[in-house]
């Protein structure tokens, strides 16, 4: 027999396990799961070591943004697994009322998990617990960017998870490139639209579904009512953590000329309460993670105004968190996701006009709505599309464990986070079981030839979809309920006499 590649390995190694019927178990699922969750208890050092290594990360944002939200996602579904798993009742209609239609949570089979580098450590293995969580054997790709972290993940998965049924595979591209030529049953990926396409077409070959976690440019409608000392805070929080390279960072600022003088007088008061006159030698402030990204990033420089900022240390990987104005809306900082720290503003008269403005662009990852008025909110809200949205914050939504996380259009399609994660790694499989009773059987015959006008008539009727019950209606639906109620005691009766079969 010929030699199977490493990668060959590794998914028949993984098929061989779920068809053991081991991950089926919730007992075994939770045992995993909590595992894990002592891995990264006992292993937080390392963890925040190999993250600073890749970012530069401050160990509050390793803590909070990567290890907590890991924890806790486990803790959540621990709390719900049982609730989750098991079978749904499904209500029946009149013919088969006397049967048990169910919809069962299926694990896919073998999923593969693929993270980005910004989060090098919660964006491979959020997913991975959603997977492990709906039964699923899994092999975990970290990407090869933030190495230092990949390698801890390659290191300490091993020492507490099933080896058979749970695997981490390192490499780049090529690595990559092998790894998509196997058949998965699910594929989860973040990172970008580019690759998302490349990701798909390789699933395509195979009719794998998938989820992309995609990026884009996540706007920030900012009007004249808001709490401009509150809003900034908000705002240059969600931009100034790990420098900009969040995907749901908020990318752009639309707001009325008066708006952005306020706020780039108050940003600039903000930055130096937070980071001091020299930012770069803040220790709160991470590293753009390679020499290519900080020369794309210098480039957005150039494409408007410096009003904050605008300090670029190569050697250091260094950008300082940065607000550009006078920006054209078509040059490249305005039509490419930034992903570093730099803010540009583009003026816009009106929330119609911010409206348009994202109308015409690629589907954001997430919505940044800020005011005071009531229906603001609402008009954004319903008139245009994006992968989430927040009001009056930025990033923080992210801490509810059950608001889906996810994108639309070219921000991505899927969700995952709380019971999206398991909802995504599980196919809903509906099962009707029926009986042999002789009522519901002498009902179900109608359907056998020959046919008749009465019997169709009869059938049309018993299957007919009723609508929602309303208090017009109530006269009806008592007579229904009787109806319902007898064919029950007459259940009842035949099994009393021994007609019932089961
Ligand atoms: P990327 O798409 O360039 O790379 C991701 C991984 O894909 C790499 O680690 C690599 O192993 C693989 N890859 C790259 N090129 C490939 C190719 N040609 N063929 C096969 N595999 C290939 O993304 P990135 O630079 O790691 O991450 C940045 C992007 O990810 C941004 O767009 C950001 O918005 C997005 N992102 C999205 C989310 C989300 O949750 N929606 C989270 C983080 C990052």
């Amino acid at each position: 027999m010929e030699k199977m590649t490493r990668y060959e390995e590794v998914v028949h190694q993984a098929r061989e396990a779920f068809h053991s019927g081991r991950t089926r178990d919730i007992e075994f699922r939770k045992k995993q799961l909590k595992a894990l969750k002592r891995m990264y208890e006992e292993n937080e050092s390392m963890f925040c070591a190999a993250l600073a290594k890749d970012l530069h990360k401050p160990k509050q944002e390793s803590v909070l943004l990567e290890l907590n939200l890991l924890k806790d996602d486990i803790t959540h579904i621990l709390a719900r697994l049982d609730e989750w798993a098991k079978p749904e009742k499904i209500a029946s209609n009149l013919v088969t009322m006397f049967d048990t239609p169910l919809i069962y949570h299926d694990p896919y089979g073998v999923v593969l998990v693929m993270g980005a580098w910004n989060y090098p450590l919660q964006l491979p293995l959020l997913p991975m617990s959603g997977a492990i969580a709906a039964g699923n054997c899994v092999i975990v790709k970290p990407s090869e960017v933030s190495p230092a972290t990949a390698q801890t993940i390659a290191e300490l998965i091993p020492k507490y998870l099933d080896s058979d049924c749970y695997h981490v595979v390192c490499g780049g591209i090529p690595e990559t490139e092998e790894l998509l030529k196997q058949r998965f049953d699910y594929i989860f990926y973040t990172g970008s639209p580019q690759v998302g396409k490349i990701i798909r077409d390789a699933a395509n070959k195979h009719l794998t579904p998938t989820t992309l976690e995609l990026g884009g440019k996540s706007p920030v409608y900012i009007d004249d009512t808001v709490n401009m000392d509150i809003a900034v805070r908000r705002i240059m929080w969600g931009k100034c953590i790990n420098l900009g390279q969040t995907c749901i960072a908020p990318d752009y600022i639309l707001c009325s000329k008066e708006v952005q003088e306020k706020f780039v007088n108050k940003a600039r008061e903000v930055l130096k309460e937070w980071y001091t006159e020299n930012p770069q030698k803040s220790p709160d402030l991470c590293r753009i993670v390679t020499d290519k990204h900080v020369s794309r990033l210098e480039e957005y420089l150039k494409d408007g105004t410096v009003a904050v900022g605008g300090e670029v240390d190569k050697e250091d990987k260094w950008i300082s968190p940065t607000i550009l104005v006078d920006v054209n809306p078509e040059s490249k900082v305005m039509t490419e996701e930034i992903f570093g720290p730099i803010m540009p503003i583009v003026n816009v008269n009106s929330a119609y006009e911010a409206i348009n403005f994202i109308n015409k662009r690629e589907k954001p990852l997430t919505l940044y709505i800020f005011t005071k008025h009531k229906d603001i909110p609402n008009l954004f809200l319903a008139r245009t599309s994006s992968g989430s949205s927040c009001v009056n914050d930025t990033v923080i939504h992210l801490s509810v464990h059950d608001l889906p996380f996810g994108g639309i259009g070219n921000s991505g399609m899927g969700a995952y986070h709380g019971k999206a994660s398991f909802d995504t790694f599980t196919h809903r499989k509906s099962c009707l079981i029926r009986n042999y009773n002789k009522i519901a059987d002498a009902i179900g015959a109608k359907r056998y030839p020959p046919y008749s006008e009465g019997n169709m008539k009869f059938l049309s009727n018993m299957l007919k979809e009723r609508a929602a019950p309303s208090l017009k209606y109530l006269p009806y639906l008592l007579t229904f309920g009787l109806g319902v109620a007898s064919v029950f005691a007459v259940k009842e009766i035949a099994k009393a006499v021994g007609a019932d079969d089961d």
